[in-house]
């Protein structure tokens, strides 16, 4: 490195400790022959992990929260919403749930950004009951907050903060984030159970299912994921396996959320399966807290274009 100078010293630098990274990954005694795209990759995830550090160090600074309606059979008002969480880098602009979102999980900035996100959410929640009083907020809970964080105790914290009672809350948990449930898991799914507060399970249909923890953990509902929804409408093998899985969960006396219906075609199908809730871009995109009240509660008519 001796001739190399400014830059290219620390490039070289940066360069060897990948390298040097992706050898440990490999296994003791093993080499790694530097590969470009790999590289860049590396360099665009520590990016965003700085940016989402400071971010959480910073008042939260680039991170929203979108919401997105959910309805129940009339299709009148929200039944409820989801809160999604959205992120946006200085350097790269909006980045993908898919993409942050494991970052925030593999370095524990889920439980800062969970908290802040439950009391945004919750906060809001607490103005659309104003106008519709029986609306329900959902937020998704990550398997490191339940196992690294007392989110019991926040969940209570920032409901009592927000004034709302505790089925104006559903919990959101992925089915995988259940089956890997440890001790702490177990507590929080008691606990939660204690309270009343009503447990939604995520992403059902992506490969995981188990039935056996269905009728154990009863969650009110049961939400199918958007890649089970695209295959049902466009396979009828796929539509004939979701709707036995309709008619199971129904028997189990658990509700249906079906995700992801995109236009009226796919409703068409979907709603001979008659779910109870449906959440998907046909109904409403995610989008901010204004937008939604505009679009879907009538509190700003006056205003609505
Ligand atoms: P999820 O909880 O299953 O959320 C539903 C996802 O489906 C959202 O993606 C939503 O925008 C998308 N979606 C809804 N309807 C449609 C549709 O009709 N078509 C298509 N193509 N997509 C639709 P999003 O917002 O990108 O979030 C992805 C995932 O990131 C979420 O999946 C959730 O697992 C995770 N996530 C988002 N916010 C949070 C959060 O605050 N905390 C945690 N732990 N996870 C979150
Ligand atoms: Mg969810
Ligand atoms: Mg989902």
């Amino acid at each position: 490195f001796a001739a190399l100078e400014g830059n290219q010293y620390s490039e070289a630098l940066k360069l060897t400790d990948f390298a040097l990274n992706e050898a440990k990954k490999l296994g003791r005694n093993r080499c790694y022959i530097y590969n470009k795209e790999t590289y860049q990759r590396f360099l665009r995830k520590s990016e965003i992990t700085q940016e989402l550090r400071e971010a959480v160090n910073n008042g939260f600074q680039g991170f929203t929260a979108f919401y997105q309606p959910v309805f129940a059979e009339d299709k009148k008002v929200p039944y409820g919403a989801e809160a999604l969480m959205r992120f946006t880098s200085e350097k790269f602009g909006i980045v993908s749930p898919a993409e942050f979102i494991p970052i925030l999980e593999e370095t524990g900035l889920i439980i800062p950004a969970g908290r802040w996100m439950m009391r945004e959410a919750m906060g809001k929640c607490g103005e659309i009951r104003k106008v519709l009083p029986k609306f329900r907020m959902s937020i998704n809970i990550s398997q490191v907050q339940t196992s690294k964080s007392d989110v019991i105790h926040d969940i209570s914290a920032e409901m009592k903060r927000a004034g709302l009672p505790l089925k104006a809350l559903i919990v959101e948990l992925t089915e995988s984030d259940l089956l890997e449930q440890n001790i702490n898991e177990k507590h929080f799914l008691t606990e939660l159970r204690r309270m009343g507060i009503s447990l939604a399970l995520d992403d059902f249909g992506t490969g995981y299912s188990n039935f056996h923890y269905l009728s154990e953990l009863k969650p009110e509902i049961i939400k199918i994921d958007r890649s089970f929804t695209a295959k049902a409408v466009a396979d009828e093998q796929e539509y004939y396996l979701l709707n036995q899985f309709c008619t199971m969960i129904r028997n189990l006396d658990m509700k249906i959320c079906i995700e992801g219906v995109e236009n009226a075609q796919e409703w068409l199908k979907i709603r001979k399966l008659c779910p109870e809730f449906t959440q998907g871009y046909f109904w409403g995109k995610p989008c901010g807290y204004e937008e939604f009240m505009r679009k879907f509660t009538n509190k700003n008519d006056e205003k609505a274009d």
